[in-house]
């Protein structure tokens, strides 16, 4: 049921942090992997580091919040592995600012890279899933998927909208027997929160002191829900969110 050898995994964003901890489940469930982000040298690692756990792991480049980059990412891996069974959404970038002190440039980016990626990421594979006749999509939401900051006004509406793109492609691709679903981490250990806690270096305890858990996460933390959700296991699940953050989001 929790076997995935066979399957292909797209995981944008795959070559660090949470990707990789959530492509290092995947490979070892048997999938082949896809890694997808822009670093090349980064990538290069990310799939040594696949292929060390037995698994078939390549690199494609790509700017998720390209239009034209996405159709092309896709049909490099479609030419090489005729199928996509599993698409992780899970690029992403935040930028900390007030409302008021935001450009819509820079509003435009984040919105680009962590919301319109996943739709045109899904819009694209989308027809490959259904030839196949099955699929699994998992989007990366956030706390702020739940929660309001105000220093991340673009970030937490990019969030929030992923819960709510999650359940619309989930209705519009049942009938195809594609499952959508969301993944909402909570402060999990990465490149995007080492720089988080050096901009507020009181960050890193308050996290502490209000998870139930007692503990950051650490990107292995995600390694089994990818699985779950890309496997046969969850084939009536779809449009829902897993919350995967050691209780933060349950304490009042
Ligand atoms: P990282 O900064 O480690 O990873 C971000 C990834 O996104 C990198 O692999 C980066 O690769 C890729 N990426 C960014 N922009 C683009 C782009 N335009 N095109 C292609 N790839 C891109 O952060 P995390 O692992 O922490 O974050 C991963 C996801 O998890 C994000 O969506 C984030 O919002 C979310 N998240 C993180 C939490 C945390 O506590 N860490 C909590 C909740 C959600 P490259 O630079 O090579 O392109």
């Amino acid at each position: 049921m929790f076997d995935l050898k066979g399957k292909v995994a797209l995981v944008t964003g795959g070559n660090g942090g949470i990707g990789l901890g959530m492509a290092r489940g995947l490979a070892k469930a048997g999938a082949s992997i896809f890694v997808a982000a822009r670093n090349e040298e980064k990538s290069a690692a990310a799939v040594q580091d696949l292929q060390s756990l037995g698994a078939e792991a390549f690199a494609v480049q790509v700017d998720v919040s390209d239009e034209k980059s996405v159709g092309e990412m896709v049909t490099t891996i479609v030419r090489q592995c005729s199928s996509i069974d599993i698409l992780i959404n899970n690029a992403g970038m935040n930028i900390r600012k007030q409302p008021q002190d935001l450009p819509l440039a820079q509003w435009r980016q984040i919105m680009d890279t962590n919301l319109t990626s996943a739709f045109l990421c899904a819009r694209d594979v989308y027809p490959h899933m259904k030839r196949s006749g099955s699929g699994k999509i998992i989007n990366i939401g956030s706390m702020l998927s739940i929660f309001g900051v105000s220093h991340l006004p673009a970030y937490g509406s990019s969030k929030g909208g992923l819960v709510q793109l999650t359940k619309s492609l989930a209705v519009a691709w049942a009938m195809d027997n594609i499952q959508v679903n969301a993944v909402l981490p909570g402060w999990i250990d990465t490149d995007l929160t080492r720089t988080a806690n050096e901009k507020d270096p009181t960050l890193y305890e308050r996290i502490l002191g209000r998870t139930p858990a007692g503990r950051w996460g650490s990107i292995d933390d995600l390694a089994g829900v990818a699985v779950f959700l890309a496997c046969r296991a969850s084939d009536f699940i779809t449009g829902t969110t897993v919350v995967v953050d050691g209780g933060y989001s349950a304490l009042c």
